[in-house]
């Protein structure tokens, strides 16, 4: 029998950022108060909740969070292995810290993937230049380079696209005590990404697939419905409830896809958290994937995850945040006459830097096109 966390409880976070603060956003309506651990002083979700102010690793700031909260969760993956296991001596962290050693890691992430019956692209791990160069020949150009730990937004990775650059990128790479993965190349059609969600009682539940298209390896926009067959979004989210039943999830884990025109699906990654793709359920699904987060830890039933409404995500960064503001300040012609609500998620950053992710906003339209049309007419995004 999985323990109840009932509304009124407090939901102990580690870091602060915008996913904390969403997921205390939604958790606070329904009644949970919220304490956050992050460095950063008056951080997204310490606006919204109480907030300790220490370094992740800072032991007497990790047993306050443990002497505080009912259930700690935590809304980024490399969460320190030490702390993790300090705070489940100390607390109830019912996701464990299985889950999160094994997405930490390229190669025992896709060694779960497989085990739970999807496919990855072929890849083979590398220790030297020779063995990269070896594997570049089997594989053929173009194919990818990572680092098998700590990359994010396509940091920590090269695109080989000829074997004069193999000895640049494993030298580029390669840092004492970083393992080294290499992928095929997937010449995908979409990438989509399918967020589920686990309880402590085992419960499993999908949301609809996301389309998503980065601009410089960042999330631009996510489109849903995916503009894919029927039959391959039900497989998507067929391999999403498979992996967060394989792998024991409890809360969500977001499984980044690579699809194909031939129907083949490839996972890429999996984000063991709530995710940038999932952020178009805030108002588009019954559920948002933040309330089904905390239903999922404090061992609720989940919620639905029905569609409502056909939505795009577009991201906000750091260059579009004051375009945006003198935008939604004024009546908007194009969006009544697209028939589209344009909703505002901004997450209380100071520092508005290029490229940095500051909010989002969820069009919601009767099509993906009138709320791609939008996005087009604001110009705001070219
Ligand atoms: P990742 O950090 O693994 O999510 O990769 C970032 C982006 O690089 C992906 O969203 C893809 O657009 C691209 N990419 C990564 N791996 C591959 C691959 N094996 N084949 C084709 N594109 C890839």
């Amino acid at each position: 029998m999985s323990k109840v966390i009932k509304p009124g409880s407090t939901i102990g976070m580690l870091g602060g950022g915008q996913l904390g603060r969403m997921v205390a956003q939604a958790g606070s309506a329904m009644g949970y108060r919220f304490v956050a651990l992050d460095p950063t002083p008056d951080s997204p979700m310490g606006q919204v909740a109480d907030q300790i102010v220490a370094a992740y690793n800072d032991r007497e700031a990790a047993k306050e969070l443990a002497g505080r909260s009912a259930v700690i969760t935590y809304e980024f993956e490399n969460v320190d292995a030490e702390v993790a296991a300090m705070l489940m001596a100390e607390s109830y962290v019912p996701q464990g810290s299985k889950l999160l050693f094994t997405t930490q890691h390229r190669l025992r992430e896709k060694e779960a993937i497989e085990a739970a019956g999807a496919t990855v692209a072929p890849y083979c791990e590398v220790r030297s230049s020779e063995e990269l160069l070896a594997a570049v020949q089997r594989f053929g150009t173009p194919c990818v380079l990572k680092t098998a730990t700590g990359g994010y937004d396509g940091k920590g990775q090269w695109v080989i696209r000829s074997e004069e650059e193999v000895e640049e990128a494993y030298n580029t790479l390669a840092k004492a005590g970083v393992q080294l993965v290499v992928e095929q190349f997937i010449r995908f059609d979409k990438e989509i990404s399918v967020i589920a969600a686990r309880s402590t009682n085992g419960e499993v539940k999908v949301f609809p697939a996301a389309e998503n298209i980065h601009v410089n390896n960042i999330l631009h926009l996510s489109i849903v419905p995916a503009r894919i067959s029927d039959e391959m979004s039900k497989e998507a989210e067929r391999l999403a409830f498979a992996i967060a039943e394989k792998l024991d999830v409890v809360g969500l884990i977001a499984v980044e896809m690579f699809a194909q025109s031939s129907g083949e699906l490839y996972v890429n990654e999996l984000a063991p958290r709530p995710h940038n793709s999932g952020h178009y359920t805030m108002e588009a699904c019954r559920t948002s994937q933040f309330e089904q987060h905390v239903r999922a830890v404090c061992g609720l039933p989940l919620g639905d995850t029905t569609l409502m409404s056909p939505v795009v995500m577009v991201n906000v960064l750091g260059q579009h945040v004051e375009p945006l503001l003198d935008r939604i300040s004024k009546p908007d012609e194009a969006a009544a006459a697209l028939g589209v609500a344009p909703k505002l998620h901004l997450y209380g950053k100071k520092d508005a830097v290029h490229n940095r992710k500051m909010g989002h906003v969820n069009v919601l339209a009767d099509t993906v096109d009138a709320a791609l049309g939008w996005i087009d007419e604001t110009k705001l995004w070219e």
